[in-house]
């Protein structure tokens, strides 16, 4: 069966994983109300201004309806802003988020001067060869909790990470034609959903 992938359209960089998905042969869906949720197989929450989607999930209903969709076992991809609204902490800040991951995230981590960077990344789960990853006024993580494993790391610090059903990287994975992590996000879903 084709699985369905929805991707959280309200700010950021959703298109680019809409047109992803979709050119991996996935039914895909823009998710702005709490009833395109129904039927999912996984959503993405793409990067942008992590307060400002928190805000407008918040306000469209949908904080409390992917928590519910989560809990009855909806995959959830969270990259860059989506990362912070994943996590359960968030340093110095009391921003909506959805909290599924037991993190704690720093934003904007890697300070002024170097707001965009690019870097191999090392993830030996999706073979031998390294991911190109675009970081963009990306967070950081500080703090993961027993149940987090780690796929990569970029000067120490993780930079994707899954807990159970539920991916979430630091960078921008849409930008740059490798669709490795897509893909991998899609196996998961297929290996996590009922
Ligand atoms: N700095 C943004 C935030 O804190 C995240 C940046 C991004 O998603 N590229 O929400």
């Amino acid at each position: 069966m084709q699985q369905t992938i929805g991707v959280l359209a309200f700010q950021g960089d959703f298109h680019r994983h809409l047109t992803v998905f979709e050119e991996l042969g996935l039914a895909v869906r823009p998710v702005r109300r709490p009833e395109e949720l129904a039927g999912l197989d996984g959503l993405v929450l793409p990067g942008g201004e992590s307060t400002t989607i928190g805000k407008l999930i918040e306000r469209f209903g949908l904080l409390a309806a992917i928590r519910d969709a989560a809990a009855a076992g909806l995959s959830v991809m969270g990259t860059c802003a989506g990362a912070i609204l994943l996590s359960r902490g968030i340093v110095g800040s009391d921003q909506p988020r959805l909290g599924l991951l037991d993190t704690e995230i720093e934003r904007n981590a890697y300070g002024r001067q170097v707001d965009s960077f690019e870097a191999d990344i090392e993830v030996p789960a999706l073979g031998p060869e390294s991911l190109r990853g675009v970081f963009i006024r990306a967070p950081r993580y500080v703090a993961c909790g027993p149940a987090v494993e780690v796929l990569a790391r970029f000067e120490g610090a993780p930079v994707i990470i899954r807990e159970g059903p539920h991916l979430a990287l630091t960078f921008h994975p849409e930008l740059t034609g490798d669709t490795r992590l897509h893909r991998y996000f899609v196996e998961m879903t297929r290996t996590t959903s009922c």
